[in-house]
């Protein structure tokens, strides 16, 4: 049994017994390898979605149709990856057991690990979406073997091959690329082939966690690691309502809005706008 947050996401009031939706933050970003600060997203989110109409144009629904709880924010130990994970883990297994979906707002990437472990355990056949501009498949990063840098590989480690899916990659080194094509499958820069992909996940519990970076930095400067050349809010927009009609969702996550590095506002007013549209999707 969880109780209610102070603030809560816009719209997310639904008492914790009658929610289908659970939302939490994890707010950590020890490993993050370039500029730090995503540990402020989930919070920053909060505060900036009241900035939101509750109603979608795009989907002709409304934040009050249906039934989340916000669970507020995790205290995670930043000093210790592992035990951060724990805590995260505990969260969505909580979330889990109760049946209801838990979808997680970051923090950094690693975050990622806890909850699709949390997942893999209650879904034995789970498989990963992952959307990102990086492909996060290096076996460590500076001796690390738990690093944002790494989230994918060891998401990898519990699912083994054919099991993961990334797309809108455009950035990684030689070696990771080269070990991904023999043990995942990735599309680079876009989203072409996710119907191929949703297709053939038909039936199968699937976990989504998207990279905010995935968006172009024009768009979204608000992140640790900017890659250049990245999709735009209408095609992630559309990626995000295609998985969520044609895959069956048993978790999910954003992750690394860094509200610091955008004084304008604008990257947490998208990341708003995405999980407004991914709840109402989902
Ligand atoms: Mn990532
Ligand atoms: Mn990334």
């Amino acid at each position: 049994m969880l109780n209610r947050n102070y603030e809560a996401f816009l719209g997310c009031d639904c008492p914790y017994e009658k929610a289908d939706i659970v939302l939490f933050g994890a707010p950590f970003d020890s490993t993050t390898s370039f500029r730090p600060g995503a540990r402020f997203g989930s919070k920053a989110m909060r505060g900036e979605s009241f900035g939101l109409e509750s109603y979608s144009p795009y989907q002709d629904r409304d934040l009050s149709d249906i039934r989340v709880f916000d669970s507020g924010d995790l205290e995670l130990c930043f000093g210790d990856a592992e035990t951060a994970l724990a805590d995260i883990e505990e969260r969505a297994g909580i979330i889990l057991a109760d049946s209801k979906l838990p979808v997680m707002l970051g923090g950094e990437h690693l975050v990622t690990l806890g909850a699709v472990r949390a997942t893999a355990k209650r879904h034995p056949g789970l498989h990963l979406l992952h959307f990102d501009a990086h492909a996060d498949l290096r076996d460590e990063y500076l001796g690390a073997s738990l690093s944002h840098a790494s989230v994918i590989r060891r998401c990898w480690d519990l699912l083994g091959d054919g099991r993961i899916f990334q797309f809108g990659i455009r950035s990684g080194d030689r070696e990771e690329l080269r070990w991904g094509e023999r043990h995942i499958t990735t599309q680079k820069f876009d989203f072409a082939g996710l119907a191929e992909t949703l297709a053939a996940l038909r039936g199968k519990p699937v976990y989504l966690t998207v990279d905010l970076d995935v968006l172009d930095p024009a768009a979204f400067p608000g992140t640790g690691t900017p890659e250049a050349g990245g999709v735009s809010f209408p095609q992630l927009l559309d990626a995000l309502c295609a998985v969520c009609a044609g895959a069956d969702i048993v978790g999910c996550d954003l992750v690394e809005l860094c509200p610091v590095y955008d004084q304008s506002g604008t990257s947490t007013a998208t990341a708003c706008k995405l999980l407004r549209e991914l709840l109402l999707a989902l």
